[in-house]
């Protein structure tokens, strides 16, 4: 059986690893947190009897030989930083549920036919440089130019701290796979209500959302509280208001739950209570696994924007600050890991994911799978994050169970090739 007290065990002890007094973790990717609770999991792949490695990008690899040694491995992933005072068990769960498996198999002395690769990814938070999936994306081969040269609040560059972790910025290039991967899985807690609403354990992921992220600046006129008129004010503040709320009530038209608008930062300036805002910003981030949707919705945003401004009489600069394509999981294990599921009568559904993961980078170069395991009102990122033990094993276990049955299927695909 799969060592649900280890599995437990294991979490509480990350738990402790930048620990904070409410209960929350602070382990900001390549921190003295977040490398301690890279050395804590090594330790454990070790003691496991898994092979070791650490790539370029600083990723950790814990590897269990198949019994065909030369077959392209399957990979199961998760990350190990943390958001600022986040939870225990955002991308935790997902690397413990991977050591498990690989322990659980070879403590059965029941080797799958290919090997079985167990990795910890850097930075998939993206906290410290704001931009996340970093490990994932460096093993998909997708970083970006820029990516050395993206600063911290303390003018710190992402070359800095990668070889103050000891790492070569000039090889990171290397960490890009190039061998043959059959598959990627990840578990992952849903951080978000749907499961726990619908009383359902686990959700089998379609896909994960695209994402626009953009930026608008409203440009009015600055004026003294008490001297301007009503009926002569450029209010950049009240403007951006009227803007959010369109946000809102736009998404809200469309009647689809996979598609969401949110304005989550506002700034007034100068910001005196005394004083009318001649400028103020809103950023605006919308999602869906539906591109074209999620492009009406983006154009209509931008359209009624342009509207509101005109009608008061401001400036609109609109920025596009990010674009993600949705991405989507493969059909083949998507149904292996439904079939798994029936056969097991674990009560699941198919969902989207709305948040990002290591799996959207890892789909780029291989067959991606991904389970959400439900927890408690929806809370991520948040001290008070919680998934039950109950929930975890049932997602380990199905996991464990499906790649067995992928590999059966694996051996027939080749032999009938
Ligand atoms: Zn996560």
């Amino acid at each position: 059986m799969i060592n649900r007290n280890r599995i437990s065990d294991r979490i509480n002890q990350l738990a402790q690893i930048g620990k904070s007094a409410d209960g929350g973790v602070t382990r900001i990717a390549f921190s003295k947190e977040d490398q301690q609770a890279h050395n804590l999991v090594a330790n454990w792949m070790k003691e496991a009897g898994l092979h070791v490695r650490i790539d370029r990008a600083g990723n950790l690899i814990g590897c269990l030989p198949g019994r065909n040694p030369t077959a392209p491995p399957v990979l199961i992933g998760s990350h190990l930083d943390t958001v600022i005072n986040g939870g225990r068990f955002d991308g935790t769960i997902g690397v413990i549920a991977g050591l498990e498996i690989a322990q659980h198999l070879l403590e059965e002395k029941d080797l799958l036919p290919l090997p079985l690769e167990v990795i910890a990814f850097r930075d998939e938070e993206g906290v410290r440089f704001g931009s996340g999936l970093f490990g994932s994306r460096a093993m998909a081969g997708n970083l970006v130019k820029n990516e050395m040269d993206k600063v911290d609040l303390h003018n710190v560059s992402r070359k800095e701290v990668l070889e103050e972790a000891g790492l070569q910025p000039d090889l990171l290039p290397e960490a890009q796979r190039t061998d043959p991967i059959t598959a990627y899985f990840e578990i992952h807690i849903e951080q978000g209500p749907l499961l726990e609403q619908r009383n359902i354990p686990i959700g089998i992921v379609t896909g994960i959302a695209g994402c626009i992220r953009l930026l608008l600046e409203f440009t009015g006129t600055a004026g003294h509280a008490g001297t301007v008129p009503m009926h002569l004010r450029k209010d950049a503040l009240l403007v951006a208001c009227e803007t959010a709320l369109a946000v809102d009530d736009l998404m809200r038209q469309y009647q689809v739950t996979s598609l969401v608008g949110t304005v989550g930062s506002l700034q007034a300036y100068p910001g005196a209570v005394n004083t009318i805002a001649g400028k103020a910003t809103i950023t605006v981030d919308i999602r869906d696994l539906d591109s074209s949707r999620l492009q009406h919705a983006v154009n209509r945003i931008k359209d009624f924007t342009q509207r509101i401004a005109d009608t008061r009489g401001l400036q609109l600069k609109l920025q596009e600050t990010l674009r993600t394509s949705p991405t989507l999981c493969s059909n083949a294990l998507n149904d292996i890991l439904k079939t798994t599921a029936q056969e097991m009568e674990t009560p699941h559904i198919e969902m989207m994911s709305g948040a990002g993961h290591d799996a959207q980078a890892m789909a780029q170069i291989c067959d991606m799978g991904m389970i959400l395991i439900r927890c408690n009102d929806g809370l991520s990122h948040h001290p008070q994050e919680y998934a039950d033990m109950d929930d975890i094993e049932i997602g380990v276990r199905l996991l464990e169970k499906a790649i067995k049955a992928y590999c059966r299927n694996f051996r027939f695909h080749m032999a009938s090739s």
